[in-house]
């Protein structure tokens, strides 16, 4: 038989007409117009001569001016991927890498994932046909444990060089030596309009390309005083600017996810309580954990009038439309038909200069960043909010001219600019831990780490102790050569200690409880959320995931109700779980199973003997201990004091020794994410390290023993 289908139906005769969608060769027209409108385009000619006779060159644009975009698209065309060969293009940041590589692919009309894809850690879109592949720095890295040569690609672009991650400095050094032996590898450093002399003089004086950018003036304010409460002075700048300026989109520079969130969340009750007296007010958040639909958005022309409404208030709770009932007064503007929308995007500092968003006219800047810091003599890594350096601001406020003129508000004072910000951020490299990067260097084959070419030298200390914890780990020898369990080290791409904890799994039979430990840390501090109007519910549903021992073994039973669950999301719904950070560990989880066989660890279960768990976590964090102490608790080794992180199912009941997964300086030196140990058995895990008298106890007889009553009256 033949079905038919009432030609009424085929028509949408039920549906109103839709206007017609634009064809497919009009679509690829309008995406070739805006590529010739950018910066770049006038250049194409003149930079592809400049690569042709250049191996190395360093490419210096204005952020928007389509570096990232086309450059790569241009090389493309002009042949550098015949012969099967590839372009790397590398971001510091995993969503530029993703956000960048959709659109190029876009431009190209082809499948993300084929002929363009990312790749980045734990995910990795592409395929066999994949010529243009951008990636972050980390991965690019890793490349070079499978191909020392880098022999696949043609052309290796370093972009957003000014940003100077660790990742992106180590690879200098490994590409300038890497271009020596291939001298038809083509190198390009691309960056802001920041530095570029440096990079320049690291790689053997290769010349700058200039592409002139086309910026309009921004007007810079200050404010008169400074501002004691930033989160709070933005929310009502925001406002401010809304009510009294031109309309114009808004961005507002923040320093994380839990900064952004509560942002967003206040402008929206503002303008709710102002309801009719103010305009509407689109609030777009983005920052890493943001889905990727939801950043789309971002890139989203702002959508005339309210006519869209109704279609952006789906994807609730992000982003949020803000509904107000046009001016108050009697000037109307933003009641007619087509009166822009205003938007705000709220944004970590990805926007300053890694993602282009179109429309910006007015930039807010409190002049903060969260940045990484490492004290070598404590082996201490934090993550603060500190002022950002006056390059970052300036990169800040230049986004405000891209499409017209556009103003600038500092949260800080003109003083405060001129006396207190660093002239620029220092480079990632001298202020982190080393380990990984180390571990990775030696695996390349790398010896001598003190006369590696560094375009900024790590510090000495930093160095050494970094060496230091891979002997502690096992990685090295006490020659500093690589053992065979630090190859099977490098060979996952996590941090040693977690590397370790893998592989220690092995020993005490439990890598299947210890891998969903291990995805689970890797997508840390986002797996619980917590709406306003239902806090009590949600802390009731965590608390109910506890289980004694810690906060490792409570990401394991999450995990595990999850699995039992069929990995429903509606479980994670009921059970105040996100659902895309379980789905993102899950994923992390397989692709950490995938790679046991390589690193010669079985797949077994503790079959419910969580000692044999947190056992082998000691043994991959046996370097991140605390004790409790008459004056509360301090690291084993270096008596510093921390403090247990008060989301943690630990907080109550202060267990005497204890290990966390990281320290966070907010208020104080917090431990996230801590286990309950007995210090015995760092005398198992690390008996190299420690010696049975430092794990000694003066305290032991005078203090109740609060931690054992505790867990025996919880059953
Ligand atoms: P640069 O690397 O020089 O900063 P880009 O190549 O990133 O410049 O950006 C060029 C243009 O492409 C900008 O106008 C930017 O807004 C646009 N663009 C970049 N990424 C996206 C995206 N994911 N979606 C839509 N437009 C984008
Ligand atoms: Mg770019």
């Amino acid at each position: 038989t033949i079905e038919f289908v009432r030609a009424a139906q085929l028509q949408g005769d039920e549906e109103p007409a839709a206007p017609p969608a634009p064809t497919q060769a009009q679509q690829q027209e309008c995406i070739q117009a805006v590529r010739r409108s950018l910066p770049v385009f006038p250049f194409r000619e003149e930079l592809l001569a400049a690569i042709a006779s250049h191996q190395v060159l360093i490419i210096e644009g204005e952020t928007g001016s389509g570096k990232t975009t086309q450059i790569p698209q241009y090389l493309f065309e002009e042949g550098y991927t015949k012969k099967g060969l590839k372009i790397a293009c590398t971001q510091p940041r995993r969503v530029a890498a993703m956000s960048v590589a959709a659109r190029v692919a876009r431009e190209m009309g082809v499948k993300l994932g084929n002929e363009v894809g990312y790749s980045i850690r734990f995910e990795d879109c592409t395929s066999e046909r994949t010529v243009l592949h951008y990636m972050t720095d980390g991965m690019l890295l890793r490349e070079f444990l499978s191909e020392p040569d880098l022999a696949s690609y043609s052309v290796v672009m370093v972009d957003e060089a000014h940003e100077r991650t660790l990742h992106t400095d180590i690879l200098f050094g490994l590409i300038k030596d890497v271009a020596r032996f291939r001298p038809e590898l083509k190198v390009l450093v691309a960056s802001a309009t920041l530095d570029t002399a440096r990079f320049s003089t690291f790689f053997d004086d290769a010349p700058v390309f200039r592409i002139p950018g086309r910026r309009f003036p921004v007007d810079i304010f200050y404010t008169k005083a400074p501002e004691a409460d930033y989160l709070e002075a933005c929310v009502v700048s925001v406002l401010q600017i809304h009510v009294t300026q031109p309309p114009g989109d808004v961005l507002v520079f923040l320093t994380g996810q839990e900064e952004i969130e509560a942002a967003c969340e206040m402008l929206q009750d503002r303008c709710r309580r102002l309801g009719s007296k103010i305009r509407e007010l689109l609030v777009l958040p983005i920052y890493a954990n943001l889905p990727s639909d939801m950043q789309a958005r971002i890139f989203q022309p702002t959508p005339p009038g309210a006519r869209k409404v109704s279609e952006l208030q789906k994807p609730l709770p992000h982003p949020v439309v803000l509904r107000g009932l046009g001016w108050g007064g009697a000037s109307g503007a933003g009641s007619g038909e087509d009166a822009r929308m205003q938007a705000v995007v709220v944004a970590t500092n990805i926007a300053e200069t890694s993602l282009t968003i179109e429309g910006i006219i007015y930039v807010l800047d409190p002049g903060f960043c969260k940045q990484k810091s490492y004290n070598p003599r404590t082996g201490m890594e934090s993550l603060t909010v500190t002022p950002c350096s006056k390059a970052s601001a300036n990169q800040r406020a230049g986004r405000a001219g891209r499409v017209a003129a556009g103003k600038c508000f500092r949260l800080y004072t003109a003083w405060a600019y001129q006396h207190e910000l660093e002239e620029t951020t220092v480079p990632e490299i001298q202020r982190t831990s080393l380990g990984n990067v180390v571990l990775l260097l030696k695996s390349l084959g790398i010896h001598d780490l003190m006369h590696f070419d560094f375009l900024d030298p790590p510090p000495y200390e930093t160095l050494l102790l970094a060496l230091e914890q891979l002997y502690a780990l096992g990685a090295l020898n006490h020659l500093g050569e690589l053992t065979t369990s630090g190859r099977k080290m490098a060979e996952l791409p996590v941090d040693p200690m977690l590397s370790k904890m893998i592989l220690a799994s092995e020993k005490y039979s439990c890598s299947e409880e210890i891998l969903t430990v291990a995805a689970m840390l890797s997508v840390n501090n986002s797996i619980f959320y917590r709406p306003k109007d239902k806090v009590v519910h949600a802390d009731n549903a965590r608390v109910n995931f506890f289980l004694p021992g810690g906060d490792h073994l409570v990401l394991l039973n999450v995990y595990t109700q999850w699995a039992e669950s069929g990995y429903s999301s509606q479980w994670c719904y009921e059970n105040f779980v996100q659902f895309r950070s379980m789905r993102r560990a899950r994923d992390v989880r397989e692709q950490l199973e995938g790679l046991l066989e390589r690193v010669e660890v079985g797949l077994s279960s503790c079959q419910g003997d969580y000692i044999r768990v947190r056992k082998a976590v000691t043994a991959g964090y046996f370097y991140h201990t605390a004790r409790l102490t008459r004056s509360g608790y301090r690291t084993v080794k270096q008596q510093q004091t921390v403090f247990i992180h008060p989301n943690s199912s630990l907080f109550e009941e202060q267990p005497r020794w204890l290990l966390y997964h990281e320290l966070v300086l907010t208020t104080k030196e917090f431990m996230r994410q801590v286990l309950e140990i007995e210090s015995s058995w760092l005398l198992e895990v690390a008996p190299h390290y420690y010696k049975a008298k430092e794990l000694e106890d003066p305290h032991a007889k005078k203090m109740p023993k609060k931690t054992g009553k505790t867990r025996e009256e919880l059953g």
